[in-house]
């Protein structure tokens, strides 16, 4: 049987990476029965939804700064590429 150390071990990784089957039946067995841990576990839960959605917004804002910086290359291309002003 988990005990509760390694219930919050295990939920921090499965964040990371897929648990094996029985290892997550373990981990529901506990969750089941302990209100510490299913405590833990929602938090956890919200915290690692609150910093993806984070990542999310950080992405987008570096999507739209290389967004800005083509179009300047594009422009500076453009102005390079013209036949010279007489
Ligand atoms: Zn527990």
């Amino acid at each position: 049987m988990l005990n509760c150390k390694d219930v919050s071990k295990l939920l921090s990784e499965s964040l990371d990476r897929k648990l094996p089957f029985w290892t997550r039946v373990r981990l529901w067995m506990h969750l089941g029965m302990c209100r510490l841990c299913w405590g833990f576990r929602r938090d956890l839960m919200h915290i690692h939804r609150e910093t993806r959605q984070h990542a999310d917004e950080i992405e987008r804002d570096v999507h739209e700064a290389e967004g800005k910086l083509s179009e300047e290359s594009r422009e500076r291309m453009k102005r390079l590429l013209a036949p010279p002003q007489s």
